[in-house]
């Protein structure tokens, strides 16, 4: 590439300026092992099932061998964590193996975990195998629920143990290394733009967004100062269609610092992330943001419109004007209000349009949040309602999803009997039938998906060596939205022993 590239060759830790990435070779992992692959995501990138199976893939995508022709790199970033500047950040244990070109699409191909770069900082580079089976999973389940995100193409144990924890004895706690391959068009975050503004390295700065909007967003043309306003507004709007479908599946990133933001607006990082299961605009499942809970589901819109304006700041060097900058990030939250009661009207199966919708999107907000009650499990049943049910048999269908039963009682229970009857009036005026009203909601809203006490189960076995819950969770959830009688026992709320578990970063 043409991009200002690191001239020293090492992997020691450093502040790297005047550079875009560093070359640096993945660390050999000693004894490396496949646990699953997806060969859909192979097929993205030329590679055949069988060839999965093959030594070179295996060596290939644990860091043991590098890809003849190619020279992996680590990428220099920066971003605001949390709200605050942190300065350069880049990949410290995450590698780009090389970028392919396959049916005029880019795909790069990164290892996450295959050790230290410059930009590791204090960290080891690498990642254990629990948060590797979360990020495996989730990036896949995430693509079959219709969420722009990274792919994951392997999942390997490298057979080297990771010092994570030291115990309350004193001892320490050592866990399985993993490295994940992943997959995107590029992992370019807004972060990376803003470290070079931060630098005052202008020329850089403008380098990097002409050579991004040449070679991923090629259909951005004109004035420079208008391509770089285009290019701005594709990764709002993109960002903006990312975030609604978070909320419409009820996913929570839980680390939504601006390095962590693609600019092509895909779900990337999968940390501390978690799905909702009570419905609760409150929850996070990041203990370290427990107190200011910035990242909690219900802010995701606010937070991602806060780093878009940390981007605008970013590209503003290039373009000296705020104002249309500005008329970008303001209509940024008026175009997601409108999408969300869009969205929100069509989990509740309302496809026309009415005054009252306003009113009883409301509603059920707020009644959802009366008593512990499944997102998941809620929406789903709710397209078993009929038109001409009564508000006790629509009821009966939902109840299901309630935590604690034995709290819809009293003033609870007369709030959701009224909103019951609001809605099946409202239903009646929808012109779908119940069967084609059932069809519909059912592919907005999924039966399945990846619950935190799934992934640990699937985490407990594959640390004894058995990967088969991995291998079903991962098939269970490429059909979020079919019915799969035979995993029925899927669509089922949070066991009490997951009730205070959350997501993990490490
Ligand atoms: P995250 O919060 O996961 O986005 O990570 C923030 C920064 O810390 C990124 O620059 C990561 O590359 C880096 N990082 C996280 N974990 C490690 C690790 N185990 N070794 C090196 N760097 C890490
Ligand atoms: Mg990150
Ligand atoms: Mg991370």
């Amino acid at each position: 590439a043409e991009l200002p590239a690191d001239p020293d060759l090492t992997n020691e830790i450093r502040q790297v300026k005047n550079t875009l990435f560093s070359y640096v070779n993945p660390t050999k992992p000693s004894n490396p092992e496949l646990i699953h692959a997806s060969e859909e995501v192979a097929a993205l990138v030329g590679i055949s099932k069988d060839e999965i199976q093959s030594e070179e893939f295996l060596n290939a995508f644990s860091g043991k061998d590098i890809l003849p022709g190619t020279q992996p790199y680590a990428m220099c970033y920066a971003g605001h964590q949390f709200g605050n500047w942190a300065g350069q950040l880049g990949d410290g244990r995450a590698i780009n193996l090389t970028e392919i070109e396959n049916n005029n699409q880019f795909y790069t191909l990164q290892l996450k975990g295959a050790g230290k770069t410059p930009y590791s900082r204090t960290a080891d580079g690498l990642a254990v195998l629990r948060s590797s089976i979360r990020e495996y999973l989730c990036a896949e389940a995430m693509h079959y629920l219709g969420v722009p995100t990274t792919r994951s193409l392997s999942l390997i144990l490298s057979g080297d143990q990771v010092l994570r924890d030291i115990l309350y004895n004193g001892n320490p706690a050592y866990e399985k290394g993993a490295v994940v391959c992943r997959v995107a068009p590029s992992f370019i975050r807004f972060g990376s733009f803003e470290m070079l503004t931060a630098r005052n390295e202008l020329k850089n700065l403008k380098e990097f967004v002409e050579f991004t909007i040449k070679h991923y967003f090629p259909e951005i043309t004109g004035e420079p100062k208008e391509q770089y306003l285009q290019f701005f507004k594709k990764v709002a709007d993109t960002t903006r269609e990312m975030i609604l479908h978070w909320q419409r599946v009820g996913f929570v990133h839980g680390v939504m610092n601006t390095d962590n933001m693609s600019i092509h607006g895909i779900t990337i990082d999968y940390g501390p992330y978690g799905w909702l299961e009570n419905y609760d605009p409150n929850w996070t499942p990041n203990t370290t943001d427990s107190q200011n809970r910035r990242y909690r589901f219900g802010n995701q819109p606010q937070v991602a419109q806060w780093n878009l304006y940390q981007l605008a700041n970013a590209l503003y060097p290039l373009i000296n004007e705020a104002e249309p900058l500005e008329k970008i990030l303001d209509s940024f939250i008026n175009d997601y209000e409108e999408d969300y009661k869009n969205m929100f009207l069509s989990k509740l199966g309302l496809f026309t349009s009415s005054e009252t919708d306003d009113k009883i999107i409301q509603g059920i907000e707020e009644i959802l949040q009366l008593s512990e009650t499944d997102m998941t499990i809620f929406f789903r049943n709710l397209s078993q309602i009929k038109k001409n049910d009564s508000v006790e048999q629509a009821f009966e269908k939902i109840e299901y999803a309630f935590y604690l039963p034995e709290e819809i009682k009293g003033e609870i229970l007369d709030a959701w009997q009224k909103w019951f009857s609001v809605y099946i009036r409202r239903l009646n005026v929808e012109t779908l039938s119940d069967e084609e009203r059932t069809v519909k909601m059912n592919l907005i809203n999924p039966k399945y998906v990846l619950r935190n006490y799934m992934a640990q189960l699937a985490i407990d076995e594959a640390d004894k060596g058995d990967y088969s819950l991995v291998d079903e969770l991962f098939q269970l959830l490429k059909n979020p939205y079919n019915e799969q009688p035979e995993s029925e026992k899927w669509f089922a709320k949070r066991p009490d022993w997951a009730r205070s578990k959350v997501g993990c970063s490490m």
